[in-house]
């Protein structure tokens, strides 16, 4: 049955196979690169998808993640330092497995980048024209901090990575509290300031543990921290609630306080366990803490 279907894909393929510099199969979550063999796909041993692209951490912006949570073909522009590739991420679903089929079609010489060949400075300006656009995709504009759509890309593989390590997944979230009084007493733009000052500090507090921030919401931020536990990630919540609480931060000629509340979950990854579960208990926890009293931690 399977083989048919991928036989099938295999056959549609070819002629874009022939405009591409590579085709190849890969799992997105395991960043693996796939081989079919026999009745089924096969993970490639020690293939990681990245390395073809010059890389040695997965990237930030995957398209395949993407094109398996939409069930939609993405694209982007990548480069090492030899050359521009446009990668297309097409996802197939086949009755065991989805995986994604990936086209990389190398532009080099159709684009801008090789007509400047002996100006240093405009190749580097193409190089960062194309992080510039690929961080577009998944950051958040007003506070730099990754965006939710980062977030449901980014997420399912770390929890998978924790699972395969048998570690705690840890995440906080963070809310500041009675946002919505300092917009009416200040204006919006001060509560502008406030999110990317309140995001700032999420981000120096949680860098050198290895986490990753995004926003969830409005005023509400997810911090995620890979491979720590409990007790750690209470302390950087509560590290994160006294800096705020301490901090006077200040638009135009106002000195605005805030507080802000915390809820934090650690657990190991078991079968099953997705995203929303993960929000809804963290999410639970947040609201415990605006219940008690708000400017507090709750676990
Ligand atoms: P709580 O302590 O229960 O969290 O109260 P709150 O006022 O913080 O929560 P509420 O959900 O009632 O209000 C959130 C406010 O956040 C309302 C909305 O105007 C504001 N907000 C959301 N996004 C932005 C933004 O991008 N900029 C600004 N300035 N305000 C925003
Ligand atoms: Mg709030
Ligand atoms: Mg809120």
């Amino acid at each position: 049955m399977i083989e048919k279907e991928v036989l099938k894909v295999f056959d549609k393929l070819l002629v874009i196979e022939k405009m591409c510099k590579k085709m190849r199969f890969v799992d997105p979550v395991y960043k693996k690169i796939l081989e079919y063999e026999g009745e089924t796909f096969k993970e490639i041993e020690g293939s990681s998808c990245f390395q073809y692209l010059g890389k040695n951490v997965s990237c930030t912006n995957c398209i395949s993640m993407r094109a398996i949570n939409t069930n939609e073909t993405h694209v982007k522009i990548e480069y090492n330092p030899d050359e521009v590739l446009i990668l297309t991420a097409v996802p197939i679903e086949l009755s065991n497995r989805r995986v994604v089929v990936e086209l990389i079609v190398d532009a080099t010489k159709s684009m801008v980048v090789n007509s400047v060949p002996d100006n240093k400075d405009d190749f580097c300006d193409i190089h960062s024209l194309i992080d510039k656009m690929n961080n577009l995709t998944s950051k958040d504009s007003l506070t730099g901090v990754y965006n939710r759509r980062y977030l449901n890309e980014k997420l399912p593989i770390d929890i998978v990575n924790t699972a395969l390590t048998d570690e705690n997944i840890t995440i906080v979230m963070a809310d500041i509290d009675f946002f919505k009084r300092v917009n009416d007493q200040y204006g919006h733009l001060a509560g502008d300031h406030i999110l990317k000052s309140f995001a700032e500090i999420l981000l120096s507090n949680t860098k050198e543990v290895g986490g990753w921030v995004s926003r969830y919401g409005g005023e509400e931020f997810l911090i995620i921290i890979p491979r720590t536990g409990l007790k750690n990630a209470i302390k950087i919540a509560e590290n994160i609630r006294r800096e705020v609480e301490s901090t006077e931060f200040i638009y135009k000629e106002n000195n605005i306080r805030i507080t802000s509340s915390f809820g934090v979950i650690s657990l190991k990854p078991t079968n099953g366990l997705t995203v929303d579960i993960l929000i809804e208990d963290v999410d639970r926890k947040l609201y415990l803490a605006k219940k008690n009293g708000r400017n507090r931690t709750e676990y």
